[in-house]
């Protein structure tokens, strides 16, 4: 049986990715003419366009399906675009591709096993696109009373998850009688007729998601007021895309809430009472996704996992990544360091280029980014202030690329936004050159404050 209803997808986007996307606001893709070739500014890129050129070719493989088992590897210093050609590659292959950024050192955590922690990352990675029928019943508000206490859902089958509130259908034969615990939520929430809504079948709290004019009407809820008699039709099942990942799957699996929702069918093949997402139990959701992707009721979507400082990993880890990238559904892989030779964690005398063990790197393709200019430092930076919209005062500019090419382009970015809170504390709507001075004083960048601190650590 197709599933009837899915979880809503905000579940995927986690608070610590999108304020890892943020500063990338700017960056639309690579930036590539459909020959392959970057221009020199371009989707918000600035230069780097060897870098581009080069993942322009792995977006080309990925899409032929010829990177399989493969990793991209991006080396350069700090602040060199390595995240933002990732979150780029993820743009090119597709608008609802998932994008999981993590950095290495994320997999020691003392309640996680590091191996965990990568499996559930690569999991988020696969997006799952799943084709629902969803009842709609639009119907004219005729009547509310808190002193029913039918289930609202009852009587049209425990698939509704999207009601526009009619409490009559339109031909007047069916009564939709509301919970008062649902009425209360109408109530405070202050729908009106027309208003469509969700209603949570578990929680009975109710959602205001749209409006439907075709039943616009001006019921007062306050005073209970009836509304004229129902026009239109009441009864309707619409076709609906929504996007999980396996992730999501995985985790509603483990916690299984009852319910009728995608998490809960897929759940209740599992044993209740489960906390854990093992591995038995990922096979067992893998499974399900395969039946439904043969149903043609969902499709699967890689995604990109990317794994900055990349070295933090230790040898357990790249052993398991050698594993997960020959996984049938492993998501397209892309790693970053700044490091040249290093010691591989987790060895006493494995020395390899940028920490990674040789079998791994075998498996990647490499590209490098190279340190911008200033007038490469400028552009970005002014791009970077018109998307945050903040004013740049005479001079500021040019400052902030010298910063940035005496320190780094991350650098010059940081101090766009402290920089104007210090206009604005100062009454100006713009940021003046003595605000950036006065940023110097307060804050140092990496290599001032390095060379401030003597050998022995004391500044
Ligand atoms: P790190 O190694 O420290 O993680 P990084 O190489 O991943 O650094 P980013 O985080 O991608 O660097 O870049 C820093 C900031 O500069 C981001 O806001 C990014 O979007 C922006 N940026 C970097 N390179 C470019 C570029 N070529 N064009 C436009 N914006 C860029």
């Amino acid at each position: 049986m197709p599933p009837t209803a899915v979880p809503s997808i905000s579940a995927t986007h986690s608070a610590s990715r999108s304020s890892r996307i943020a500063p990338h606001s700017h960056i639309r893709g690579l930036g590539l003419r459909p020959e392959g070739v970057a221009d020199s500014e371009a989707a918000g890129f600035v230069g780097q366009t060897a870098a581009r050129e080069a993942c322009g070719i792995v977006v080309e493989l990925v899409k032929s399906r010829k990177f399989s088992g493969r990793a991209l590897l991006l080396t350069g210093a700090p602040g060199t675009g390595k995240t933002a050609l990732a979150l780029a590659i993820a743009q090119e292959l597709g608008v609802r591709v998932p994008f999981c950024p993590m950095v290495g050192s994320e997999v020691y955590s003392t309640e996680v096993k590091k191996t965990e922690v990568l499996a559930e990352v690569f999991r988020r990675a696969i997006g799952l696109r799943i084709k629902e029928t969803k009842e709609v019943y639009e119907g004219e508000l005729t009547e509310l009373t808190p002193t029913e206490t039918e289930n609202p859902l009852s009587g049209y089958g425990k698939t509704v998850s999207h009601v526009v509130i009619g409490l009559k259908t339109v031909k007047g034969q069916k009564q939709l009688r509301l919970d008062p615990g649902i009425y209360e939520a109408i109530l405070k929430e202050k729908i009106t007729v027309g208003d469509v809504i969700y209603v949570e079948a578990n929680t009975g709290a109710v959602k205001r998601v749209g409006r439907s004019d075709a039943y616009a009407s001006s019921y007062d809820l306050e005073s209970e007021t009836y509304v004229p008699l129902p026009k239109g039709d009441v009864h309707k099942r619409k076709e609906v895309l929504q996007d999980v990942t396996l992730g999501d799957l995985d985790a509603a699996n483990a916690r299984p809430q009852g319910g009728q929702d995608i998490m809960s069918v897929m759940g209740s093949l599992v044993k209740t009472g489960r906390t854990e997402v093992t591995e038995k139990l990922r096979r067992e959701v893998e499974r399900v996704v395969k039946g439904y992707v043969e149903q043609g009721v969902a499709e699967v979507i890689p995604g990109v996992v990317f794994i900055d400082e990349v070295h933090m990993l230790d040898i357990e880890c790249f052993t398991y990544l050698n594993a997960l990238l020959e996984s049938p559904m492993a998501p397209t892989v892309i790693f970053a360091t700044n490091r040249g030779n290093a010691l591989v964690r987790g060895t006493t005398d494995v020395i390899s280029p940028h920490g990674i063990p040789v079998d791994l790197l075998d498996r990647c393709l490499i590209v490098k980014t190279e340190p911008y200019d200033k007038t490469q430092v400028s552009k970005v930076v002014q791009v970077r202030a018109g998307v945050e919209g903040i004013r740049l005062g005479p001079g500021v500019l040019d400052k902030l690329a010298s910063e940035g090419e005496r320190a780094s382009l991350r650098y010059a970015l940081q101090l766009l936004t402290p920089a104007s809170i210090l206009a604005g504390l100062s009454g100006r709507k713009e940021i003046a050159l003595e605000d950036i001075g006065e940023m110097n004083e307060l804050f140092l960048d990496a290599k001032t404050s390095a060379s401030k601190i003597g050998t022995d650590g004391a500044l």
